[in-house]
């Protein structure tokens, strides 16, 4: 597996670090440089989950293609480091086509998957060759005839899902099966290609029957565009299996005897994914600082239980810099975002550390915005401007295209990857198909930063 490249500005440099504690002692060395320098917020990525992701999915999901959402992060050295693994790419606009394809994928692996689609977008795609778009519905279906007559379309199935919180989200996407032989017919009328079918299901309603629903449906599908004459060869199942294993092998349980039936592999049906959280999410830490406190009158109408702290002591709020306008855009689509971990001057504290009182805290983004409040409610040791906070699995959503980061206040994103992990992946019989040209890697001796010599100047 080769990893060289020649160094220049669009090089990536990814640091392999030796040791157990390696990448603690990554983000611990990036913090001291940053709290003598300019205090940003900065991510740490540690490139091994990503592939030890992907040796996972070829364990359990191995006759399932994945196709990465460039939306869920589209930090060039992921991109180029899935393009190695294999993966085939999920692009909602014209800039993540651009990216992707700058990077060198070829467009038979890039999926355009918008529902909506500008013309430009279109154009761009038949342009370049990117045949497979993602359509539901017939103004689109029309557009596509104008722009693209060469596309191959991918019709998306909506899902019933009885989770009442998803319903209207689920609803608005993908169309019923009413309206997939109208669409069929418009598309056979309209001399276009139909090759397949997507289904998204909701990330919260993974269950055995909602599959079950969804890959019948999409074998209905299957059976009308076969007898309008359509080859249909692709099954997207989408994207949503989460970021741990456990997550996966459900999934797995879910959809894998189903498949079975409908699709098994004597019918020549390719079934891909789209699995976006699941490579980035735990790949990336994202460190940021504190930079105002404010001492609040404790608001006792939603006292809660978990409160430890006796009535008339503070509660606290830190202002951050970063927020959900920024890196914590992922907030926009999760339940809550988890208490981060402290990291003040010299000691690296546990949340939850028996010695350190704790106090009621909530954790905001810079913006003076009521919507920018990251973290509602957590304990906290007390906290000073100037101390860092760890958001560990902050690696989806953050760094894609749902946050609005300015060009350059994108938090830097400094690379890693244990000496270990870099062997086994190795050994592991996962192969880079293609010599990534835009990471170089470094080699880094032990940390030579003893641990105590990292103090707030403060
Ligand atoms: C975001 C997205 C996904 C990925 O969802 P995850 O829950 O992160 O796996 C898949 N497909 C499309 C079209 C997406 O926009």
């Amino acid at each position: 597996m080769k990893m060289k490249g020649t160094v220049s500005d669009a090089c990536h440099s990814v640091k392999v670090v030796e040791g157990s504690a390696a990448f603690q002692d990554v983000i611990d060395n990036h913090i001291y440089e940053q709290t003598l320098t300019q205090k940003s917020a900065f991510f740490v990525a540690d490139l091994g989950v990503v592939l030890w992701q992907h040796v996972r999915w070829r364990t359990h999901m191995d006759w399932i293609r994945p196709f990465y959402p460039v939306k869920s992060n589209s930090s060039p050295v992921i991109i180029e480091l899935l393009a190695a693994l294999g993966t085939g790419f999920i692009c909602a606009s014209k800039r993540e086509l651009e990216l992707v394809r700058g990077l060198g994928v070829s467009s038979k692996d890039i999926i355009l998957s918008s529902l909506c689609k500008q013309l430009s977008q279109i154009k761009y795609a038949a342009k370049n060759g990117i045949d497979l778009l993602v359509c539901d519905n017939e103004v689109e279906l029309r557009k596509i005839a104008r722009s693209h007559p060469g596309a191959k379309l991918l019709l998306q199935v909506a899902v019933m899902t009885g989770c009442q919180e998803e319903e209207e989200t689920a609803m608005s996407l993908g169309c019923s099966l009413k309206d997939c032989r109208h669409l069929l017919e418009c598309a056979k009328e309209l001399s276009l290609q139909v090759s397949g079918v997507k289904f998204q299901i909701p990330r919260h309603c993974q269950d055995p029957e909602v599959y079950t629903h969804a890959v019948s449906d999409a074998r209905c599908v299957f059976d009308m565009g076969e007898e309008l004459g359509f080859q249909m060869h692709i099954l997207d199942i989408g994207g949503g299996f989460g970021d741990t294993e456990d997550m996966l092998q459900k999934a797995k349980r879910a959809v894998k005897p189903i498949l079975d039936v409908y699709f098994p592999p004597s019918t020549g049906v390719s079934v891909i994914a789209e699995p976006g959280a699941y490579y980035v999410s735990a790949a990336f830490t994202l460190a940021v600082n504190i930079i105002t406190k404010k001492m609040v009158a404790r608001d006792c109408s939603n006292d809660s239980q978990d409160r430890v702290s006796a009535d008339d002591e503070p509660e606290f709020q830190y202002y951050m810099n970063d927020g959900v306008y920024g890196s914590f855009a992922y907030k926009l689509l999760e339940d809550s975002i988890p208490a981060p971990s402290v990291h003040k001057g010299a000691m690296y504290l546990q949340v939850v550390s028996a010695e350190e009182p704790l106090f009621s805290s909530s954790l905001w983004g810079p913006s003076s915005d009521g919507l920018d409040r990251v973290v509602e409610h957590c304990l906290l040791p007390e906290l000073s401007v100037g101390d860092w906070l760890l958001f560990s699995n902050a690696g989806a959503n953050s760094l894609g295209t749902l946050s609005c980061h300015g060009e350059e206040h994108i938090p830097h994103i400094y690379y890693t990857i244990s000496a270990g992990d870099w062997y086994e992946i190795q050994n592991s019989g996962i192969i880079l198909d293609t010599t990534m040209k835009s990471i170089s890697l470094v080699h880094c001796l032990p940390s030579t930063l003893p641990k105590d010599s990292v103090s707030s100047p403060a």
